[in-house]
């Protein structure tokens, strides 16, 4: 591969980061189907492999992610190697990150939120956040590049906008995402994983069936809607706060 300038680099307008295969198709499939329909470039990075999942083994768990990957009309997905289950905000992680934030240089970067029950999508709204800041400094650390750009030589960028999925916390959101036209599709994208969420023996205990995941996930968009006065929503939290230039076109009704 030749050295590229930068106007040819594969280019995300928005890049949603997660610690798992299986968590941006539930907490922002829908808003990533949205944004991609809007004619925007939507990437996905997935921090680990599933190495430690109960059913289905990272290679099985790669396949579906590209499905869904489809299904969700993203431009590009590719997952790190980061341990499942003990996701640490390092450096070394913070560098593996910042180099696929300047070989995509996105604008909006699509975060879990920070309180979580599982540690690790904790764990990766602080270590995006701090590769977010990593990547935009001119003499930031790096570790030599490997693989899709290792002939390239990436220069800093730094997002514009980070803000946060919601969906696993009992937070109130700062905005919501009408996903109502496209929620079919995002289930869709979900059933890509048939290894998770196919009705099967294994696991049966700890997994719920089929017809409740759909269930479970449409009510929760539906009450994220409700919040909104759409239909179905994502929720979504931004640590700035908004700048509004005309109040008549503010949007969700008060009364
Ligand atoms: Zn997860």
């Amino acid at each position: 591969m030749t050295a590229a300038s930068e106007s040819e680099f594969p280019a995300a307008d928005v890049l949603a980061i997660a610690a798992h295969r299986d968590d941006v198709e539930q907490t922002c499939g829908g808003t990533l189907l949205r944004m991609a329909a809007r004619g925007l470039r939507t990437a996905i990075l997935d921090l680990t492999q599933g190495e430690a999942g109960t059913r289905g083994s990272a290679e099985e768990r790669a396949q579906e992610a590209q499905e869904a990957a489809r299904r969700l009309g993203v431009s590009w997905r590719q997952a790190l190697d980061l341990p499942d289950g003990a996701v640490e905000n390092a450096l070394e992680n913070r560098i593996k990150i910042a180099r696929v934030l300047r070989l995509l240089r996105p604008r909006v970067v699509i975060l879990p939120y920070w309180q979580a029950r599982h540690p690790d999508h904790a764990a990766v709204a602080a270590l995006g956040y701090e590769a977010c800041f990593l990547s935009g400094l001119a003499k930031a650390p790096t570790a030599q590049p490997e693989g899709e750009i290792a002939d390239r030589e990436l220069s800093p960028h730094r997002p514009f906008k980070i803000v946060y999925a919601s969906l696993y916390a009992d937070v109130r959101p700062s905005f919501i995402v009408d996903i109502s036209p496209f929620i079919e599709q995002r289930h869709n994208a979900l059933m890509a994983y048939r290894s998770q969420y196919a009705n099967q023996a294994a696991g049966g205990a700890l997994f719920v069936p089929e017809e409740e995941i759909r269930e479970r996930t449409f009510a929760e968009a539906r009450h994220y809607g409700l919040l909104a006065g759409v239909r179905y929503g994502e929720p979504f939290v931004q640590k700035e706060v908004g700048l509004v230039d005309d109040l008549t076109l503010l949007p969700v009704q008060s009364i």
